[in-house]
């Protein structure tokens, strides 16, 4: 299973930034909702949970209901009601919007009941009967999970295949703490995984420590769902000087131990999007000084949430819009980053340069993809690293099915969660299954 994680992390600090509901407000708020039929909160969800049939069993009172409800389309409800951008997805889409009057807290209703579900160690699902047949998951991520409990409901017995030493995937590792903390994410997966039948090998690499035939021998269908890899470098001069990371090696370091930060003054995060954003919050979080994003378009060209980037100009995060790196400089560690200005196209403006200085420096301008993993698999296509699969997941290799990160090119958890339960309902039809 699970290493334990240590309980003195650096992201412990971190409070939760949407307060929990009590019964009483919990109550107020779901009396508020319209029940809409044809509700257009449903259909922003990617997993499409009932949300009004599940904020109404929480106004009667029926919070078993409701979490079942939750679970039914979601078995990560538990997470997503912490970490989903629900502002872009069902809390933005809520017809309250249109009247002018704020929309159902969507999110903090689901997060009271499946907390509530939690609490009561409420177990909502079983195992189907046996079918006798095997399935493999790589990875042991929100898209596996998902996977893994959907076919065990069928009956399917599943094995789950981790390189690290944690399950949870980027929900455990990457997630920033003031929405969820890493034994939150851990708890989560050990309560899907509770349905039982699991088997889950912590600390195996899947084409390092065992091969792809090996799981096509032992397992009647397998599941890819491996996320994304390492964070993307620049490939300019000093970027491998002490003090230049990527962001979500650091960020995974905050999230499950202690990270150094003593005499860090000046920190600069490069990128626009979510990890960038969730970098430097974090870093302002933990105490540096003087934190800094450097983004090489504009303000409003910065491709991650505007709610998130203005909360992190709150908390006092600097920015360097128009901006690139062309080198980082230092004796022995980094010291400053050279830079040059852009223009509206984004591109390098000649004779523009300027420096900052940094004593700690985050690349947060993507993550590599690791679709070739199954390169070597005649019938499976890999489009610019992502594992290219039909609607269903269903590579083009008999057998062979992705979902998360790896097939969409890096989206959200729910995303993730949606495709793993798809694809799972496909394995069953392939091996013979009805309908789920
Ligand atoms: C910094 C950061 C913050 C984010 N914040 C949010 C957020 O607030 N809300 C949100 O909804 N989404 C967020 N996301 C995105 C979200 O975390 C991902 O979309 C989601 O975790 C994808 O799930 P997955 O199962 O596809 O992949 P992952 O979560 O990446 O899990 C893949 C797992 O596979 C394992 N693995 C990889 N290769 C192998 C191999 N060869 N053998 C065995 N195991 C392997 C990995 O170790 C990992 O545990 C964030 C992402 C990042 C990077
Ligand atoms: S759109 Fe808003 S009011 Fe209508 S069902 Fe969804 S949450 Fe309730």
């Amino acid at each position: 299973m699970s290493k334990p994680i240590p309980t003195d992390r650096s992201e412990s600090v971190f409070e939760d930034y949407k307060h929990e509901y009590d019964a009483k407000q919990a109550a107020v708020e779901a009396n508020r909702c319209l029940y809409c039929s044809d509700a257009p909160c449903t259909k922003a969800c990617p997993t499409h949970i009932d949300v009004p049939e599940f904020i109404r069993k929480i106004a009667t009172g029926n919070l078993k209901g409701s979490a079942r409800t939750i679970f039914e389309a979601n078995i990560l409800g538990m997470s997503c009601a912490r970490v989903c951008p629900v502002e872009v997805l069902c809390v933005g889409d809520c017809v309250y919007n249109q009247m002018g009057v704020p929309p159902i807290q969507i999110g903090k209703l689901q997060r009271f009941a499946t907390d509530h579900a939690y609490a009561q160690g409420w177990r909502l699902f079983e195992a189907g009967a046996p079918s006798g047949k095997s399935v493999g998951l790589v990875g042991a991520g929100p898209a596996s999970l998902a996977a893994a409990h959907e076919l065990r409901r069928l009956g399917h017995a599943c094995t789950v295949y981790e390189k690290r030493p944690v399950i949870g995937g980027l929900n455990t590792t990457g997630i920033a703490p003031y929405k969820m903390r890493a034994d939150r994410s851990v708890e989560e997966a050990e309560w899907v995984l509770g349905i039982g039948g699991v088997e889950v090998k912590t600390g195996v690499e899947v084409g390092k420590d065992i091969t792809l035939d090996r799981l096509e021998r032992e397992h009647a269908a397998v599941f890819v769902g491996v996320g994304l890899g390492p964070d993307t470098r620049l490939g300019v001069p000093g970027e491998d000087l002490p003090g230049v990371h990527g962001a979500v090696e650091v960020i995974e370091r905050m999230k499950l131990g202690k990270l150094a930060l003593e005499g860090v003054k000046s920190a600069l995060v490069i990128g626009g999007g979510n990890t960038a954003i969730d970098g430097v919050r974090e870093l302002a979080g933990l105490g540096v000084p003087s934190v800094t994003l450097v983004y090489r378009g504009s303000e409003a060209q910065m491709p991650g949430y505007r709610h998130e980037w203005l909360a992190a100009r709150e908390a006092g995060v600097a920015s360097a819009f128009h901006a690139v790196p062309v080198a980082f400089e230092g004796s022995g560690r980094v010291q400053r980053a050279r830079l040059v200005r852009t223009d509206a196209q984004k591109k390098p403006i000649a004779g523009s340069e300027l420096s900052l200085d940094a004593d700690l420096v985050l690349m947060a301008i993507g993550q590599s993809t690791l679709g070739q993993l199954l390169s070597g698999l005649a019938g499976v296509l890999v489009d610019k690293g992502r594992i290219v699969t039909d609607e269903s997941g269903a590579t083009g290799r008999k057998g062979w099915y992705a979902g998360g990160d790896c097939r969409n090119g890096g989206k959200e958890v729910v995303n993730a969660a949606a495709e793993g339960k798809a694809a799972a309902q496909a394995i069953h039809r392939m091996l013979g299954g009805k309908d789920a």
